[in-house]
This record gives C-alpha cells, structure tokens and sequence, in this order.
C-alpha cells in the first residue's frame, strides 16, 4: 500500500521516559519493520548523577548527568532499535516548584511556540504516521510531561500532520494489579491518595490496547539501559517476567484520526496497513 514505511513518531520529556513508557510499542513496531523516531525534549540534568547523587545535593555536576543520560539514552534506543533518535537538547526542568524551572534554557519556560516550531521541523522531515505522547497533565504532573505534550499537539496542528495521535495512559485496574504484586513482593506500597486527582484512566476510556509482552524483555533491559536513576532501579527490582507481567501491554488514548478505524483497537496503525 504505502510506499515508504509506516513511521511512529514518540516524543517524551526525559532520557529514560521512552522506555518506561513506550519501550514495548517502539520495539514491537520496529521489529514489524516500521521507523521509529524519537524526540527526547530535555538532557535530563535534574536527574541523579554518577553515583546516585541526588540534585541541589553538594557533588551533583549537571554536566556529568547530562553525559551520562545520553549515553543511557543510546544504549536504550540501541536495545528497542530505534531508527532516529533526536534530541532537543532543553534543560530539564526538574520536578513543579523547583528552582531549576526557571533556569535559562529550562524547558518549561521556553515559549511553546519556539519548541514548537522546532518539533514541527521534524515531523516535515520524518513524515510520521503515528505521534504518541503525554496527556494535558504529563500524566503525573511533571512540567516537562505537560511541556511535550504542548509543543505536540501545537507542532501537530502546525503540520497538519499526522494521521492518529495518542497520548499515553494506564489502566487504573493495572494500578490495583501494582498494588497487589507489591504487597506480594513485601514492598511498602502505599495506596494512592484520595485527595489527589487520580492518575490513569478507566477501562472503558481507554481506546488502544497494545499488546508488547513478546517485547517485554527489550522493555526490560531499556530501562536497565538507565539504571542511574533511582526510580527506574524500583522497577528493575521486580526482575524480567514480573515486570513483563506488569508492563507488558501498552495502553494509549487516540485524541486525532483520520483512519476511521473502530475502537478499541489493538493496534497504534490500525487502519493504516
Ligand atoms: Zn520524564
């Protein structure tokens, strides 16, 4: 049908968010002989640096994190066979309130329109399908979550382009399937707070299941390929086929198509093959 390749396009905030959250679909498209392109926002400098020395702590080289994460970021996109991998290159911006947000260069103060701009660059010259990802909330908060999620969808009405956008989600049930393997495991879980909004989405309102347990153990040694950071070493603890079990199917929200093609769909290019 198509003459060039299907091509899904990722773009996430962090070094490391792209196996956390996309590992599975990036490496099961990849093997079905689909580019793959990501776009990394951010060097990831707010992150724990050689050593696990943690930001705004004496010794924490923003420098040496940034070289760190990048090297982590190649071997990740070597293990899930990304085609094209590019960087944006904005300061991290570090976590809602800190200081670093405002920082010169400091992703969540550039202008949407600028990184925009830039990011709609790109998608002229990778001509993607697919874009997957955040939603409004950067799923948990995070300025530059909330950040790439503006520019995409500002880049995307820019370029008119592509033909299905998703953003990113998990199944509440897949929360209490967490909480129950953590108490399993004897790790000190606590249940999600009440009070705050809840992250994820129900069931039903999710439209795209994808199924990426034969690329679970890729999923795996992705974040393995990002071991520095102390939130990734959580989930690494669970070993290969229990994290699999937890992560193995990657669930997404379709908020633009062109295709026509029914939900839910097990599939990020239904309708396009
Ligand atoms: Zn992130």
């Amino acid at each position: 049908m198509a003459e060039r390749p299907l091509t899904l396009m990722a773009v996430h905030a962090h070094p490391d968010d792209e196996a956390t959250s996309t590992g599975g679909v990036l490496a099961r498209y990849a093997d079905e002989g689909v580019t793959t392109v990501l776009v990394t926002c951010t060097d990831g400098r707010c992150g724990d640096g050689p050593g696990g020395v943690k930001p705004g702590d004496p010794g924490h080289d923003p420098a040496a994190v940034v070289a760190m994460r990048r090297a982590e970021l190649a071997a990740s996109c070597a293990v899930l066979k990304v085609s094209h991998l590019e960087t944006l290159g904005y300061a991290d911006s570090g976590m809602m309130g800190w200081s670093t947000n405002d920082q010169p260069g400091a992703f969540w103060t550039t202008p949407v329109a600028e990184a925009a701009g830039r990011l709609a660059e790109l998608i002229r010259q990778y001509q993607p399908d697919v874009i997957v990802t955040y939603d409004e909330n950067g799923f948990y908060g995070h300025p530059d979550h909330i950040q790439a999620h503006r520019i995409t969808m500002a880049a995307v009405e820019l370029t008119d382009s592509p033909a299905k956008v998703y953003w990113t989600t998990v199944p509440r049930t897949a929360f209490e399937q967490f909480g129950r393997v953590m108490r399993e495991l004897g790790v000190d879980w606590a249940e999600p707070d009440e009070a705050v909004p809840p992250l994820g989405l129900p069931d039903d309102e999710i439209t795209t299941w994808v199924d990426a347990n034969s690329y679970g153990g890729q999923k795996f040694d992705a974040l393995a390929a990002h071991a520095s950071q102390t939130e990734n070493i959580f989930f690494l603890q669970l070993g290969r086929d229990r994290f699999t079990e937890l992560m193995g199917v990657e669930t997404f929200v379709r908020v633009s198509d062109r295709t026509g093609a029914p939900t839910p769909e097990d599939d990020l290019f239904a309708g396009l093959r």
